[in-house]
């Protein structure tokens, strides 16, 4: 089975609320090997890189607040001027792009098997209102997608982690150069994946 790599951001949030610590150490404890990690302001590029700028993504994002607005019988174009998925996820980018460079961001390449699925796991649910407890979204905020979007800002919810298997490997080639990712073994390694006779 081959192992896969995912990017984690610390983002602005977690960063000036001091949990940067507190929120890598879950990923380690799960035993993900870190190969890259830094420190740094990210510049407005990198970030409308990082995020897709198509309209299937921008259509994700902005069906999240059109089926959460049409829950709550709110009216999302008081708030957009517009309800159309695409142009509301075209905001939430822009928004992104002020929010990243708010602060620095902690980034960390993590490998392991599955690992896509377990970062998303530990991270939660999107709208940390929703996200479970125990998940990194659900214990440490509970931003709601209205107030976000009233406040015309990103939802903060303390970090970003890979979604899918190619985004992994994508992202943790945008935001590291070759010579910052490496490769060794934990010495947990065996004991939780012991090699086949
Ligand atoms: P993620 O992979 O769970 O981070 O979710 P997405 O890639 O769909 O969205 C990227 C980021 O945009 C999220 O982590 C939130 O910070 C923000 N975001 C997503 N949807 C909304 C929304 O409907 N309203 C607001 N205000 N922010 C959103």
């Amino acid at each position: 089975m081959k192992k896969q790599k995912a990017l984690l951001i610390i983002k602005p949030d977690g960063v000036q609320r001091g949990l940067c610590g507190t929120i890598l150490k879950r990923f380690e404890k799960v035993g993900l090997t870190i190969i890259g990690f830094k420190f740094m302001k990210a510049d407005a590029q990198t970030v409308k890189n990082h995020y897709p700028e198509n309209d299937v993504w921008f259509g994700k994002v902005g069906q999240r607040t059109l089926t959460n607005y049409a829950k709550k019988g709110l009216d999302v174009k008081k708030v957009f001027g517009t309800d159309d998925a695409v142009a509301i996820g075209k905001t939430v980018k822009n928004w992104l792009i002020t929010y990243f460079q708010e602060s620095p961001v902690l980034v960390a390449a993590v490998e392991g098997y599955e690992t896509i699925e377990i970062v998303r796991k530990i991270s939660g649910n999107t709208i940390p209102v929703l996200a479970a407890p125990g998940s990194v979204r659900g214990d440490f905020s509970h931003d709601t997608i209205d107030l976000a979007n009233e406040q015309n800002r990103p939802l903060r919810n303390l970090i970003h982690a890979s979604d899918a298997v190619e985004d992994g490997e994508k992202e943790v080639a945008l935001w590291f150069k070759p010579e910052e990712l490496f490769s060794y073994k934990r010495a947990d390694e065996d004991l939780m994946f012991p090699p086949s006779k």
